[in-house]
């Protein structure tokens, strides 16, 4: 079984070679599915990560924002109050923006009079000379009876030397409901681009902070745009200011890094915030991780299919090389026919065929005449060669594939015809012995002048009994009659064992 299996692969290596490429194909192929399975796991993780991010500063503003909008609205309360404003400056102060509005991260808080002059300040700086009446924060209130808290756009602060800010406002309104002004925290920009820099971003990563008109807070990297720049034109703003929340994949038109966008406003507020990880530092990670898995994977299926490879050559040619050693053990060297001993195994397999199949068998048995006296006279090489061209002649006197010549020994020929009548065989017999002839070997010891042979035809039909050595002896009989005859010619008989009575 295995020498068949290795006969098989051998004759046909590129099954095994094949199969090694299949094969491995598949196992590479299942080792890089699962990468890029964890790959895509990565990729989902780390919006997962963003979105975390993203929740976590939104609430951190949301709560900031709710918490001076309970402050704003007991500044507005206060400032409604006609006694608020008999109180000295010190304690008018106190009772207005002692509410929480004392963070680091804003700026001042203010009421503004109905003309947008400051009025009151938590600082105590009234900035006489100054109106605000024309920034936005201002000009909404007071053209807006149920405005309500107003989140600015960024603004450069007149009294922080241009430093940007946002600001957050609220009406007041005098007891008849006319406007008398507003109350106002600033809060300065640094503290949206201090919640950026507080996550961890990644080496190419990015975040933003915008207001749902499209305005910038802040970004990291720092936009060319800078604070206060609209990304409103951008082509995945829409998207963003259309959705409360959403995850997109940006090509990195703006900076040439590819990012997975995640954002959500901040509820209650305009405000949007966004976290980008870059594609390149999630998956500069995950290659790390599986740089080795696809090498080795790949090292290791290279090898797979070149030993294959390796595997099918080699078996091919063992046996090529059995293959040769065969046919020149049933070779005869001197003149490339079949020698004795593959004649005898042809004839006894011919024999069982032609029994079993019930078809006749037929068989020559030839010898070179006067050959003794040829190499007495020319020597034993020519004789050689005069074997190699004789040979030559009864090889291709025969024509059927099956059909096999053989030198039987010596100068003695014999060729084996399988279902092939006593006649047939015998035209193939004069055939043969008309192409020795013709040959035109010169043959000074014989009478005729030249190299002939006899030749002895015997024949079953179909073979019974005896088996393929009674069919050799009943041709060698024939042979020896034609010898005795006067040589160059063919003589036959049905064999005797033929027909016993
Ligand atoms: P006949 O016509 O009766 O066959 O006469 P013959 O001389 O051929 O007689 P025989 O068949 O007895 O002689 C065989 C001779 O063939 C003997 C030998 O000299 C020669 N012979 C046999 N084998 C070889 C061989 O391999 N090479 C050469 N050169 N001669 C061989
Ligand atoms: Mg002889
Ligand atoms: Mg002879």
């Amino acid at each position: 079984m295995r020498i068949w299996t290795s006969r098989a692969i051998g004759r046909h290596p590129f099954v095994s070679g094949v199969s090694g490429v299949i094969t491995a194909t598949v196992l590479a192929g299942f080792t890089f599915l699962a990468l890029y399975d964890s790959r895509e796991d990565e990729l989902r993780h780390a919006v997962e990560n963003a979105r975390n991010l993203v929740t976590l500063i939104s609430r951190d503003l949301g709560r900031t924002i709710n918490l001076y909008d309970m402050s704003l609205r007991g500044v507005v309360l206060d400032a409604e109050r006609p006694e608020t404003w008999t109180l000295s400056p010190y304690l008018r102060e106190r009772v207005l923006f002692d509410r929480g509005l004392g963070s680091p991260i804003s700026g001042d808080a203010y009421v503004l009079d109905a003309q947008g002059r400051v009025k009151a300040s938590k600082s105590g700086n009234l900035y006489p000379g100054l109106s605000f009446a024309a920034r936005d924060y201002f000009r909404v209130q007071q053209n807006n009876p149920l405005a309500d808290l107003y989140f600015s756009n960024p603004f450069h602060s007149q009294v922080r030397n241009g430093a940007f800010a946002v600001a957050l406002s609220r009406r007041i309104d005098l007891p008849d409901g006319t406007f008398d002004g507003i109350a106002m925290v600033s809060i300065r920009i640094e503290y949206f681009e201090h919640l950026l820099d507080n996550v961890d971003l990644g080496p190419h990563g990015g975040g933003f902070i915008v207001l749902d008109n499209g305005t910038l807070l802040a970004s990291r990297p720092p936009s060319r745009g800078g604070v206060g720049s609209s990304y409103a034109s951008t082509p995945n703003f829409a998207d963003i200011a259309g959705h409360e929340s959403g995850s997109f994949i940006s090509d990195g038109s703006l900076d040439g890094v590819a990012r997975m966008y995640t954002y959500a406003h901040v509820p209650g507020t305009p405000i949007i915030v966004g976290i980008a990880p870059a594609v390149e530092d999630v998956l500069a990670e995950w290659r790390h991780r599986n740089l080795l898995a696809g090498v080795m994977t790949t090292l290791f299926g290279g090898a797979y299919v070149a030993a294959a490879w390796l595997f099918a050559f080699a078996l091919r040619d063992k046996t090529r090389a059995e293959a040769e050693l065969q046919r020149v053990a049933a070779t005869d060297a001197l003149t490339g026919l079949a020698n004795r001993r593959a004649f005898d195994h042809r004839l006894a397999q011919e024999w069982r065929r032609a029994q079993r199949e019930q078809t006749p068998l037929s068989l020559l048995f030839m010898d070179i005449d006067h050959f003794k006296r040829f190499n007495d006279t020319y020597g034993h090489a020519t004789g050689d060669e005069v074997l190699a061209v004789v040979a030559e002649r009864i090889q291709s006197g025969t024509r059927r594939a099956e059909d096999l010549a053989a030198r039987y020994g010596g100068e003695e020929f014999a060729v084996v015809l399988p279902n092939t009548s006593l006649e047939g065989a015998a035209k193939v017999a004069e055939k043969i012995r008309k192409r020795v002839e013709s040959a035109g070997l010169a043959h000074e010891g014989s009478e005729r002048g030249q190299v002939t042979i006899s030749i002895g035809c015997a024949s079953c039909q179909p073979p019974d009994a005896g088996g393929g050595a009674a069919l050799l002896a009943a041709a060698d009989a024939q042979l020896y009659a034609a010898k005795a005859a006067g040589r160059n010619r063919v003589m036959w008989q049905t064999a005797a064992m033929q027909d016993p009575a």
